[in-house]
């Protein structure tokens, strides 16, 4: 089966932070590979903007390289390539001042595409000062479209005035704040699991489910943003957006439609449910050199941080679905494989007919991986085929399909992401409320460590994390699923 491709509108997008990392590794990869599928228009328009000097002729040079960089040699050829890089254009602004807007603006207003969007792919400090230009200089139309990137404040007051700062120029409809994690296929998949079948829902809840594990794993260290990453750490980073995110697409109540501001209402909710986590339930962790690795210290350059480059939380989400399941997040760096995922551990059986040792089963247990490699498994207990006796073993039912529904080719979230903001769906973005409720949940929580001046328990680089995040689950009788690829 092919997937069916349907082409957006023709669009101007224009982006700031053009000659950053982001543009280069994401944004125009995902614009060339939705290019390629046929789903742009060829009238589109893709504007840069930074404070580099360049002009169109050395960014698309520069934009070239970074297609050769990252987008595999089976996906490209000289030819569709080409033809991409005469959609782009470039203007250099310091958008801190004046200088360069006219051009900008001039070049913007000429010719315009019905579908005009502006991608903030810079630091937070800068989402203000450029939303009110755009509204002063008259590029905001009555419907062109804001996109900005994580992080969406360091707390609940830096959020709310973010907010504000977009709120004087833009509508909330016209404002997407991306978590990328959201465009993941397979994320998606979850809710046409849950809501398109009539089979898991009716025991998706505290009567059938014991319990349920998030992870986000990653090898990584922080990779040159040691500054930044220092004043941040694992909770912010990562649990207030990504693992959030994750959790409340698990946990939400099926909404009345597929819609943006249905789902995002459904979501809001779950975060409104969550219980303050005490700190016996908050395992931080921070790692240590191990081998050819630096220590965390060492590599953010603070040899007396007391930031947690790993984090694991037991949370409660109390509403009636939810009493008494345990939702366990785990998330760091330098860990001993690159994996995220959402396991659903199912209870088991309430009478075993098999009782001898070799019987032994294990839960059922749903895992929804997004990383490194999308997929879907049920693990299933059934008889170990042959004629030796019966005995029972765990299988994996692969419910993902990629293989029968595809190309075989996982679509990067951003893709899906971006065209989702030219056809100006905003299901798969997080609404000014959704993050606000999620620092109101988040801050009292890191101020309780704080207070209590809680320092990380230390891990090797490599490994699975601190002893206390297994402690923190093996005292409830439970085990993480192990760290792998
Ligand atoms: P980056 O590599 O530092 O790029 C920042 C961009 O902002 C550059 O293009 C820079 O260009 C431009 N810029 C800085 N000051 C400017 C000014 N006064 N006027 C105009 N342009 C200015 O950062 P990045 O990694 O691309 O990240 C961009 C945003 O996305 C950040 O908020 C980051 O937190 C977020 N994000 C990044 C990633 C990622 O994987 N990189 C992932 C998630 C979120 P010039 O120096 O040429 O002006």
């Amino acid at each position: 089966m092919s997937v069916k491709i349907i082409p957006v509108d023709p669009f101007d997008l224009i982006i700031f932070g053009a000659s950053g990392d982001l543009a280069r590794r994401k944004i125009l990869p995902a614009l060339y590979q939705r290019f390629l599928a046929s789903q742009i228009p060829p009238e589109t328009r893709i504007i840069g903007t930074a404070r580099s000097g360049w002009d169109s002729a050395a960014f698309r040079t520069e934009i070239k390289t970074s297609l050769e960089k990252y987008i595999p040699e089976s996906r490209r050829d000289a030819d569709s390539i080409a033809r991409f890089l005469t959609r782009l254009h470039y203007h250099p602004v310091d958008v801190k001042g004046d200088k360069g807007w006219d051009a900008l603006v001039a070049l913007v207003n000429d010719t315009p595409n019905p579908v005009r969007a502006f991608y903030l792919s810079v630091a937070p400090a800068l989402f203000g000062p450029i939303a009110s230009q755009l509204s002063q200089r008259g590029l905001r139309t009555a419907d062109s479209r804001i996109v900005v990137e994580k992080p969406f404040g360091h707390d609940l007051a830096s959020a709310q005035e973010l907010n504000k700062q977009l709120a004087h120029c833009f509508r909330e409809d016209q404002i997407y704040r991306i978590d990328h994690y959201l465009g993941k296929e397979t994320v998606q998949n979850l809710m046409a699991l849950r809501f398109a079948n009539s089979l898991l829902e009716p025991v998706w809840n505290a009567q059938h489910i014991d319990h349920i594990q998030i992870t986000v794993a990653e090898t990584i260290g922080v990779e040159g943003r040691g500054a930044y990453y220092d004043k941040s750490g694992a909770m912010r980073d990562m649990v207030q957006n990504h693992l959030m995110q994750m959790l409340c697409l698990t946990a939400m109540e099926p909404p009345a439609r597929f819609e943006a501001n249905d789902v995002r209402d459904e979501k809001l909710k779950v975060i409104r449910s969550l219980e303050d986590v005490p700190l016996p339930d908050i395992v931080r962790g921070q790692y240590r050199a191990n081998g050819d690795s630096a220590s965390y210290r060492d590599d953010a350059g603070n040899p007396d941080s007391t930031t947690e480059s790993f984090i694991a939380l037991k949370v409660r989400v109390s509403n009636w679905r939810w009493a008494g399941v345990p939702f366990y997040l785990r998330t760091g760096k330098r860990l001993r494989a690159r994996m995220s995922e959402i396991v659903v551990i199912f209870k088991d059986p309430p009478h075993s007919i098999f009782p001898h040792p070799e019987q032994r089963h294990n839960s059922n247990s749903l895992v929804i991986r997004l990383q490194p490699d999308e997929a879907i498994t049920m693990h299933m207990n059934i008889k170990e085929p042959g004629q030796g006796g019966f005995r029972l073993t765990e299988v994996p039912l692969d419910m993902s399909f990629a293989e029968t529904l595809g190309d075989g080719r996982m679509a990067d979230a951003y893709e899906r992401l971006l065209m989702d903001v030219i056809r100006g769906d905003q299901t798969l973005f997080m609404r000014g409320d959704e993050v606000e409720a999620a620092w109101r949940w988040a801050d009292p929580i890191i101020a309780r460590w704080q207070e209590a001046e809680d320092i990380p328990e230390p891990y090797d680089a490599g490994g699975s994390g601190p002893d206390g995040s297994l402690a923190l689950i093996h005292h409830d009788n439970r085990r993480w699923r192990p760290i792998e690829a």
